[in-house]
């Protein structure tokens, strides 16, 4: 019997065996040629998945929050106007570490838990307070809602405002194409879509976003995040030359530069659209078993991630069942509605045969549960889906 469970939560995901293999080997020096060389080709194969030809990556140990706390301490100075377009808990996080760096923060909302903030509303904010950032949650990971990072980033052009995209839940899985879309730093982490475990914070910052790091007056706020240091170890490790700032995570980055390869072989397109496709199957599964999910419109839904409430009469107990039938899924986190409703990570290299196993296992606990329905209307749905049928 395979002892470990199917882990379905918006990251940590399940991570496939090769990766998992580069994680186990014996550590190198890291400034081994070996090193030096996968260090490299995956810098290079970044700008390849966030489809930035023209952007400066950084990997550097550290979670997705330093990232955030990495865009935030090289391009804010005291006094800059920030606008946070608010999808929820990861929003207002970036909100908080802005400040931290001296932003002046404006908030735009959206109307209720499980919306994100109208274009018009974050139009009209832009030119009131002219901001010199703009930051949008690509996925909110507390919520599953989905903003429209092309038409925000857009706008953000137009109002000459730098377009920050938290992609921690949504890089190499939700369609992000971050020149063509005018994104100047998209960020993510390890552990979500890019299918590595936890460990690594990731910054892509294109050419505007690398000028107004140059053009700061005064030095930046954080000793370890600041490109100051780490641009000229990247520039080394691109150019397969040895340096030091601070120790990589060496394991990591070889098992990064892995799971890019296997991402760049399946393609940006075929990952999008498969990701379009397992989200699908799982949102026609839970729809046919009666659940409503938070995203109040379908044109809000994530495809890494999907948030459902729970239905009259059943509680958070129900994780505790769909753990027993072998899976993990993840409770609420938004703090409005938390024990109302669940999360389940679909991202990375997550297969029908996994959307079905979560489906099943949802059915398992909604019957323990006592709700009334009918066993095997939602994997009848999502196999369908997978299947491309048309729903019965
Ligand atoms: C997970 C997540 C983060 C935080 O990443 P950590 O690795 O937990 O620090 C930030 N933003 C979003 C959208 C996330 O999903």
């Amino acid at each position: 019997m395979k002892n470990r469970k199917l882990l379905m939560i918006p990251g940590p995901i399940e991570f496939t065996p090769d990766v998992l293999r580069a994680m186990g080997m014996p550590t190198t020096s890291h400034v081994a040629a070996n090193f030096i060389e996968v260090f490299g080709q995956a810098l290079e194969d970044l700008r390849k998945v966030f489809l930035a030809p023209s952007g400066q990556p950084f990997v550097v140990p550290g979670s997705g929050t330093l990232a955030m706390d990495m865009a935030a301490a090289n391009l804010i100075e005291r006094g800059d106007q920030a606008l946070v377009v608010n999808s929820g808990y990861f929003s207002d996080r970036f909100a908080k570490i802005l400040e931290r760096y001296g932003a002046v923060v404006t908030h735009v909302h959206g109307r209720t838990v499980g919306d994100a903030p109208p274009l018009s509303e974050v139009e009209a904010a832009l030119q009131a307070i002219r901001p010199k950032v703009m930051t949008i949650t690509h996925v909110d990971t507390s919520t599953a809602v989905a903003t429209n990072v092309r038409e925000l980033s857009a706008l953000g052009r137009k109002h000459e405002a730098l377009v920050i995209v938290d992609g921690v839940c949504a890089t190499a899985g939700e369609e992000m194409r971050q020149d063509e879309w005018g994104i100047d730093l998209a960020l993510t982490a390890s552990q979500k879509a890019i299918g590595v475990p936890p460990g690594l914070a990731i910054v892509v910052a294109g050419l505007r976003a690398m000028e107004a790091f140059r053009k700061r007056t005064t030095p930046v706020g954080s000793f370890y995040a600041d490109w100051t240091e780490w641009l000229p170890i990247m520039q080394s490790y691109e150019g397969r030359k040895p340096s030091y700032f601070a120790t990589p995570a060496v394991n990591l980055v070889w098992a990064l530069n892995v799971s890019l390869k296997g991402i760049l072989s399946e393609g940006m397109d075929a990952r999008f659209a498969r990701h379009r496709r397992m989200s699908g199957a799982f949102k026609a599964g839970i729809g046919a078993l009666g659940l409503k999910q938070l995203p109040v419109r379908t044109d809000l839904l994530a495809t890494t991630l999907s948030a459902v409430y729970y239905p009259q009469g059943v509680d958070k107990g129900m994780l505790k069942y769909i753990d027993e039938a072998g899976v993990i899924v993840a409770g609420g986190l938004h703090p409005a509605v938390r024990d109302q409703y669940f999360r389940v990570g679909h991202m990375g290299a997550v297969t029908g045969a996994d959307i079905l196993a979560t489906i099943g296992a949802i059915e398992s606990g909604l019957k323990r549960s006592g709700y009334k329905f009918e066993v095997g209307t939602g994997l009848a749905a999502a196999q369908a889906a997978l299947e491309g049928l048309s729903q019965m």
